[in-house]
């Protein structure tokens, strides 16, 4: 079994030879900060937008190494945030409704793009599953479908599914029912990035690779190579951004952990179904996420081990035993049929999560200064979104993007160690604790000890 090495999807696409780094100090009129999914989206709608402008972008590693990368593949359009905190902007629950709807738009913007660009990334729009695999997590199914009605979403939107309905699309072992939505697309994550860093090279980005920025000031990125120069400098590091000066508690790196199996025979594929390549997650605390892959296998993520003392990342994206031990049962239970094809690869990464759960796109105008991320693993649709929202700002266009409450979003910054790692900790203990309560009891009702973890976290729901 292969572990980290950045990830499965690297390894299948094949890590690309490195472009060259920032050869000294330039000038540009807007310079990207970071070459995963938001800046590269970002310079994709600005260059679309003013081919003649002078776009550089400055990446520590190569474009995709983040999470852009390692990610679940899940193109969703989920809601990077809570409803209730975006209402409170000036836009109110209308701003919701439409940054909502912007999302469930991006999803097939995605594919769009992919379409037109000519990027392979084997995306097929077959929607979302949240199955339920105890009474309690059933119930929290209910009460979302409830909340979601109370929003305005009607079925076309998402829809309960009984356990027979269920049967027809997959073969869960333990589901007792599930919520569909149609607006969710997989995809192969890196074969996304990559296809998208030569895109925007080909339309005269200038990528340079293997360059870390050290600092982030107005009109200035520096580097040990030099500085760029450029009225507009656009941070898109997400879950690595607490290693920039001055941002150590503006997003907490969250980490999230995947294995792959071998590829399954046919027999396994007929037991279980799933040919509509839904993306699949459960209603666990803890949860679990999935995707059937176009090679024929299932990639399986979950939290591991959320965080590290100090904000620490780990870059090579290495996976402990107990983790893929973890990951490994779960993949048993849910999927008996896929024991066979035994586990090929394991590997995590970062994502970035804001204190109050909130992703945000903003520019201050004052200093030229932009940033976008905080998707709290939400992140693939959002980043194309919110690139091109960064790309209407740069440019000064109103637009309908400008005004979606996400815009100009603040959250509060992180508590200081150890309060930081205490409380996601202790979080996730609440929360496994919580899950194992729930399935051993088949009892309908959630565990306290959830709803703490829930109060401790401000995890919207
Ligand atoms: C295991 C995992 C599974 C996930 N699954 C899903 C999913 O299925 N669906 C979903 O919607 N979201 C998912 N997410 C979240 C999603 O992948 C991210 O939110 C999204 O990719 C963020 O894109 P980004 O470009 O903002 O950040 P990243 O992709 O992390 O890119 C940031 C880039 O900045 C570079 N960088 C960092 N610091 C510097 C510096 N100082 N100088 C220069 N460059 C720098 C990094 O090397 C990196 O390439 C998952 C995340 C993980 C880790």
């Amino acid at each position: 079994m292969r572990n980290g090495e950045v990830s499965y999807w690297w390894q299948a696409h094949g890590i690309p030879p490195r472009r060259p780094s920032l050869p000294g100090s330039a000038e540009a009129d807007v310079c990207i900060v970071g070459a995963g999914y938001t800046g590269l989206w970002t310079a994709y709608y600005l260059k679309r937008a003013d081919p003649g402008l002078r776009v550089v972008m400055l990446e520590a590693a190569f474009a995709g190494y983040g999470a852009s990368g390692r990610n679940g593949g899940w193109v969703t359009a989920g809601l990077p945030g809570s409803r209730a905190r975006y209402a409170a902007s000036p836009q109110g629950r209308n701003g919701v409704r439409e940054l909502e709807r912007q999302l469930r738009g991006t999803v097939d913007e995605v594919g769009r793009v992919c379409a037109a660009e000519g990027i392979d990334a084997g995306l097929v729009k077959g929607g979302t599953l949240t199955v339920a695999t105890s009474p309690a997590q059933d119930t929290r199914l209910r009460h979302q479908l409830e909340q979601e009605r109370s929003w305005g979403d009607d079925s076309e939107v998402v829809r309960y599914l009984t356990k027979e309905e269920l049967a027809e699309r997959m073969r869960v072992a333990g589901a007792v029912g599930a919520l569909y939505s149609p607006h969710c697309a997989r995809i192969q994550p890196a074969d996304l990035v990559a296809g998208l860093a030569d895109v925007v090279t080909r339309a005269g980005v200038l990528l340079y690779e293997a360059t870390p920025v050290t600092s982030i000031s107005a009109g200035r990125a520096r580097t040990a190579a030099g500085d760029v120069r450029a009225p507009y400098i656009l941070r898109c590091t997400e879950g690595f951004t607490a290693d920039l000066p001055g941002q150590h508690r503006t997003l907490l790196p969250m980490n999230s952990s995947m294995i792959i199996t071998g590829p399954l025979g046919d027999e396994a594929w007929k037991s279980i179904g799933w040919d509509g390549f839904e993306t699949l997650g459960d209603e666990a605390h803890a949860y679990m996420y999935a995707q059937r892959t176009a090679d024929g296998r299932i990639a399986l993520g979950g939290r591991g081990v959320p965080y590290r003392f100090g904000s620490g990342i780990d870059h090579d994206g290495a996976v402990g035993t107990s983790t893929i031990a973890q990951l490994g049962r779960i993949l048993r239970r849910m999927f008996p049929a896929a024991v066979g094809a035994g586990i090929e690869h394991a590997w995590c990464g970062v994502l970035g999560v804001p204190r109050d759960w909130c992703a945000t796109v903003s520019l201050d105008p004052g200093t030229g200064l932009g940033w976008a991320g905080g998707y709290t693993g939400q992140g693939v649709a959002a980043a194309n979104l919110a690139g091109r929202t960064l790309a209407d700002l740069v440019r000064g266009v109103a637009s309908p993007l400008t005004g979606l409450p996400w815009v100009g979003h603040r959250s509060p910054r992180w508590e200081p160690e150890p309060a930081r790692w205490a409380g996601v900790r202790g979080l996730y203990v609440l929360y496994r604790t919580a899950d194992r309560l729930e399935s051993a009891r088949r009892s309908p009702r959630t565990s306290v000890l959830a709803r703490a973890g829930d109060l401790i976290s401000g995890l919207p729901h």
